[in-house]
């Protein structure tokens, strides 16, 4: 029998599958966050690579920001849960997880036996969301997965002062008109997002081994600057975006054997 975790953010929709031994299946990822067709779609796509078909799910919890409206999942569990039971799974041992999603940024604090034991939040303000890397992709019209790219052809930092998103878009934008090269400025917006992630970091307390998830971490350009502002090395794994779906997934595996 098989297990899904379905993860429904601000920005995209996420499904794994599992088998009862907590075995990888399968998982997708659709760039379409709540209220839209995203979930069914990840599903979808996730039953697709497996193999399997509904009947084979024996038990499924939803997870996320938009975890309410998707009423096929057997139940309902918080994001912290399941990010910390995600993050143990893609790095056992693992002590201080940083999210960093659409809408929101959140640092984990882990115990060695891998359970949650304290966090920090920023789900007030845009600024270090993947938001805000989506925003600065639009200005600099690019995409947001060429930001890495463009960060490593960078030989200086353009500095971004202001600590919103938005005034931080009028500055890339004043830069822009002043011939500020692309590159440097892509640095100085990496800078910035990773600052956010440091200083909540620096408030849960870090412990090493630390691990970054959710879909920034697919942006190198991010994790090497935050590496480089804390001095702490970094993990990231292809799993990073589906961590909150894996632990979904994971507690799907429990709540049936109980
Ligand atoms: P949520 O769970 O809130 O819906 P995600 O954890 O999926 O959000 O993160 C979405 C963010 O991840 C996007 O806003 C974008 O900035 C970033 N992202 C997603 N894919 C990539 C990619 N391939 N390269 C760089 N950044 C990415």
């Amino acid at each position: 029998m098989l297990y899904m975790g379905v993860d429904i953010g601000s920005a995209s929709s996420k499904c794994v599958i599992m088998d009862g031994s907590a075995c990888f299946v399968a998982k997708a990822v659709v760039p379409s966050g709540t209220g839209t067709s995203g979930p069914e779609r990840a599903v979808k796509e996730a039953l697709r690579i497996s193999g399997a078909g509904t009947e084979q799910i024996s038990f499924s919890i939803a997870t996320g920001y938009g975890r309410n409206t998707f009423t096929a999942a057997g139940d309902r569990v918080s994001e912290l849960s399941c990010h910390a039971k995600g993050a143990v799974w893609i790095l056992p041992g693992v002590r201080t997880v940083i999210d960093i999603g659409g809408q929101d940024a959140k640092a984990l604090a882990i115990n060695d036996e891998g359970r949650l034991v304290n966090f920090v939040m920023n789900d007030k303000c845009a600024a270090g969301t993947g938001r805000f890397l989506d925003v600065m992709a639009r200005v600099l019209e690019t995409e947001v997965g060429e930001l890495a790219e463009l960060d490593e052809k960078a030989d200086g930092v353009v500095q971004i002062s202001s600590t919103c998103a938005v005034f931080a878009e009028s500055e890339v934008i004043s830069q822009l008109a002043n011939n500020a090269p692309i590159p440097n400025l892509v640095a100085g917006i990496h800078r910035s997002a990773a600052a956010r992630a440091a200083s909540l970091l620096k408030r849960v307390g870090i412990t090493e081994p630390v691990l970054m998830t959710g879909g920034v971490a697919n942006n190198a350009g991010v994790v090497r600057a935050l590496a480089v502002t804390l001095g702490v090395e970094i993990r990231t794994s292809p799993f990073s975006q589906t961590a909150g779906a894996l632990g979904a997934a994971l507690i799907a595996i429990e709540k049936q054997r109980k």
